[in-house]
């Protein structure tokens, strides 16, 4: 039985705001006209605003301060925006931003609702973003009236998506319009929240089964020493990094999710952008995504709500470049492409198959306070397990209808499934001879069809 009451806490942080403010320090500001190297141990955050991470009173948690204005009042490492923060040096090298611009936030705060919920004060279900990243304008408003610069880290607004999936589903009958979740049109009615990375070093390390210095030496290594500070300052254990964020979509009123009685049907996709844009069909990225986004609509008109969470995770974290490659590979190889060799051409190029890892991939469900998945929609064990060890109970697996996987895509599902993927009934029992046949369209990338062998080093 539910109690979602129990996942609330009792007061909305804001009510909490006016009787500290006093406590707010005043903010000092850096001189943006010369360089300050990070390097050295002094370089910044002489009196850095303390941070208590999974505190549920956002003033005593305190404000993730990560923007350049204040260097010595600094509490996080890193810079906002993941890796577009590039952009914005470019911006103000091109004299197109001044940097000491301070973004108008007068008008962003969200347009519905999301917490508190109790997981927000429990590092071990939030340590990947800030629970309180859609609220800086409410919950630190003090700060902002004082001048201090703080970015919020989570955006939540509200769109009417278009799917010609959702339109075709319409016309064959399967989705039925209701003019208020699904419309004539086949547009559907969506909340969702941009969410970027907010890591909270001890935490994270704890998730990876390694101490924090290591994690931090780790990080420090493979970026060649782009963030010096993981090193030099210990003590500040916030990190925004430079990689991707994610995006959560929303079908039905989103505060039924907390409602453990009340149906939820989720799914985790992690981004494809040759399938989810382009329609490649070798894999089943796009076919699940809108599977699931079907499934949503369908719950959502039955009272529920449906889930979406878009992770920016391209390639399994290493990229298309990399994916482009064991692709190449994968088409090359000796018999060409086969499910018997899915996993090990990944490998072979990168050294590694999958660096998803999805320990931190629960975090946005609890920031939703998220308990119970009723529908979930995914073959991937990993997902699932992660989900179920932070305390979310999942009721059902809902399996991709087969007549949606394209031929080509054979290759990949089959190879998942015998490797202990998930993908219900229809594709039971997979044994070795399955997985030998299971083959892939030929390219005949370098021309052995004709007779005739391409040097493929030749740019033509
Ligand atoms: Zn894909």
């Amino acid at each position: 039985m539910s109690n979602p009451a129990s996942n609330s806490t009792t007061a909305p942080p804001s009510k909490k705001r006016k009787e500290s403010t006093d406590s707010i320090p005043v903010p000092e500001f850096t001189q943006l006209d010369y360089v300050n190297l990070t390097s050295h141990t002094d370089a910044f955050g002489v009196d850095p605003i303390p941070i208590s991470w999974g505190h549920p009173d956002p003033l005593v948690r305190g404000p993730v301060i990560c923007t350049v204005r204040h260097s010595s009042q600094r509490n996080a490492i890193g810079a906002h925006s993941g890796s577009y923060c590039i952009y914005t040096g470019l911006a103000v090298a091109a004299g197109k931003l001044n940097p000491d611009y301070v973004p108008n936030l007068k008008l962003t705060s969200p347009v519905f609702n999301i917490g508190p919920h109790k997981s927000w004060s429990d590092p071990k279900k939030i340590s990947s973003i800030d629970p309180f990243g859609h609220l800086i304008t409410n919950v630190y408003g003090g700060y902002l009236d004082k001048g201090f610069d703080i970015r919020p880290t989570i955006a939540v607004t509200k769109a009417h998506i278009d799917l010609p999936e959702t339109r075709e589903a319409v016309a064959l009958g399967r989705l039925v319009p209701d003019g208020k979740i699904l419309l004539e049109s086949g547009q559907s009615i969506v909340s969702k929240a941009a969410i970027e990375p907010v890591w909270y070093l001890p935490e994270i390390a704890r998730r990876f089964g390694c101490t924090e210095s290591v994690l931090r030496q780790s990080i420090f290594r493979m970026t060649n020493g782009m963030y010096p500070e993981l090193i030099t300052r210990p003590d500040i254990k916030i990190f925004l990094p430079p990689i991707g964020g994610l995006t959560i979509y929303i079908w039905g009123d989103p505060d039924t999710i907390p409602d453990e009685d009340i149906e939820l049907t989720c799914r985790v996709h992690d981004e494809c952008n040759g399938s989810d844009v382009f329609g490649s069909d070798i894999c089943t990225c796009r076919p699940y995504l809108t599977h699931a986004i079907e499934e949503c609509i369908k719950t959502a008109q039955r009272g529920g709500a449906g889930i979406v969470i878009y992770y920016r995770k391209e390639g399994r974290s290493l990229g298309e470049v990399t994916k482009y490659l064991v692709y190449n590979t994968r088409k090359r190889q000796e018999g060409g492409d086969s499910a018997e060799n899915y996993f090990a051409c990944t490998e072979k190029v990168a050294g590694v198959q999958d660096t998803r890892f999805q320990a931190l991939m629960p975090d946005p469900l609890h920031f939703l306070g998220v308990t119970k998945i009723h529908n979930f929609i995914s073959m991937s064990d990993m997902k699932y397990n992660a989900i179920v060890s932070t305390g979310i109970e999942i009721v059902n697996r809902v399996e991709i209808p087969k007549e949606l996987v394209p031929d080509d895509a054979q290759v990949e599902i089959t190879a998942k499934v015998f490797h202990g993927y998930n993908a219900g009934k229809a594709y039971q029992g997979i044994d070795e001879k399955e997985l030998k046949k299971t083959v892939g369209r030929e390219y005949d990338y370098d021309g052995k069809a004709n007779g005739e062998k391409k040097d493929t080093n030749v740019i033509e």
